[in-house]
């Protein structure tokens, strides 16, 4: 057993020990070139194949279909925020050249605050565009302000045509998440609160769906993948160091810009532009070697593991292990968890822990039995225990032994 500490983070977050170990060898010698993965050219024949094999290894393990491509950038999440508006607004324009500007319709799903701040930059982007919400989590929580709930399906209101449709799988800081149909659809078949209304959106049309996946890619199988036009996420979480941003961009939205731009749209910063991407071979300036190596070293291990099957069977038990203890100690009177049942991300558990003082004694007696970064965001408080691939389950069996510990001690 590793002597590290747990690091239960919310990202940058733990990487497997195995991983960590190879990458030291290829940092002093990549791929038997006698150069290190930091120090070679991104234009070299080792380093260009690699790239292709990272891009493999994705497409086999998410089955993405040749329809979409996979692309590799930077800038995070954030940088997205803004890209996924300049690129679906150049496709919109190139598909609807005589709308006016205030006939063009943004919609985002508000279910945390990465939904928030990807809608915020749509308004700063966005100019005379019209900026939706298509639904709101909040109106349905505990408080009627904060994000502990998916809203329910009857809420959403799509527009016709819209730009994009923007939604955030896994809420990295409210610990909401949708959950897939397998998990959501009742005894007649028919779709149940929780999931992503996919059955709302029109059936004869390239609907510009964006997931933002940034705390739950390669966590599970992304459901619906083909009827995505951009999913997103920073490699941070699940796969690897900070620095590495993953596109799946559907072929009609990778757009010529400045064609679109010829027509009115706002110019796309060359580096944002899927096509600038796509074009070539996501290496048209100087990619993130380092982080494209390490998260490469992550998705072999994964394939050797068995892929995405592997990982929703071991993160379904992790988290109920965790949410097991949790409940137990709601029953108690110790815990209160704090996204309402049926909303709960596998990703991030967030709960409170009741009492004066009690918060810090119980932060304490994770980090005396070397359990770290549970402390909640900022913005919520509480508690937070990320559960991404790299947490084993007996690590989460020892997180949840502490928390049952803890409830016995009260
Ligand atoms: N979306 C989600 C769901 C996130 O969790 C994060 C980062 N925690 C972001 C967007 C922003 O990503 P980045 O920090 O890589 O820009």
């Amino acid at each position: 057993e590793s002597s590290r500490i747990i690091n239960f983070g919310a990202g940058p977050s733990a990487l497997p020990d195995s991983v960590l170990e190879e990458a030291t060898k290829g940092l002093l010698n990549f791929d038997n070139t006698g150069i290190g993965i930091a120090e070679i050219s991104h234009r070299s024949p080792e380093f260009t194949s690699y790239l292709s094999s990272v891009e493999a290894l994705i497409r086999s393990q998410l089955s993405v279909p040749t329809t979409h491509s996979i692309l590799f950038t930077q800038g995070g999440g954030t940088a997205q925020f803004s890209a996924v508006v300049l690129n679906l607004l150049a496709r919109h324009r190139l598909l609807f050249p005589d709308l006016k500007d205030e006939e063009r319709n943004l919609d985002y799903v508000l279910t945390g605050s990465w939904s928030k701040s990807a809608h915020k930059e749509g308004l700063r982007m966005a100019g005379k565009h019209q900026v939706n919400v298509a639904a709101d989590g909040r109106i349905y929580s505990k408080d009627s302000k904060s994000f502990d709930i998916i809203p329910p399906h009857e809420s959403y209101k799509f527009s016709k045509d819209p730009v994009l449709i923007y939604y955030c799988e896994n809420e990295t800081v409210n610990g909401v998440q949708f959950k897939h149909d397998s998990e959501s659809i009742d005894k007649e078949g028919k779709s149940i609160e929780g999931t992503f209304p996919f059955h709302l959106l029109p059936k004869d049309k390239l609907v510009p769906l964006v997931g933002d996946y940034s705390s739950s890619f390669m966590s599970r199988p992304i459901p619906r993948l083909a009827d995505h036009a951009v999913i997103y996420a920073g490699a941070q979480k699940n796969i690897g160091p900070a620095g590495l941003t993953i596109l799946i961009v559907r072929n009609d939205c990778i757009v010529d810009v400045d064609a679109a731009a010829a027509l009115g749209a706002q110019p796309v910063p060359v580096t944002m532009s899927y096509k600038t991407l796509a074009d070539n071979q996501s290496a048209y300036n100087t990619p993130p070697v380092l982080a494209i190596y390490i998260s490469g070293l992550v998705l072999k291990r994964n394939a050797e593991l068995g892929g995405m099957e592997y990982y929703e069977k071991v993160n379904r038990r992790k988290m109920q292990t965790v949410y097991g203890a949790l409940r137990e100690g709601e029953e108690k009177g110790v815990f209160r968890g704090h996204v309402q049942p049926g909303s709960e991300s596998w990703m991030n558990v967030v709960f409170v822990v009741l009492g004066e003082g009690k918060e810090k004694a119980f932060l304490k007696g994770a980090e005396e039995r070397g359990m770290s970064g549970i402390k909640g965001h900022r913005s919520v408080g509480g508690m937070r225990v990320s559960l991404y691939n790299a947490i084993t389950e007996e690590q989460a069996d020892k997180l949840a032994a502490y928390m049952r510990e803890f409830i016995a001690s009260q």
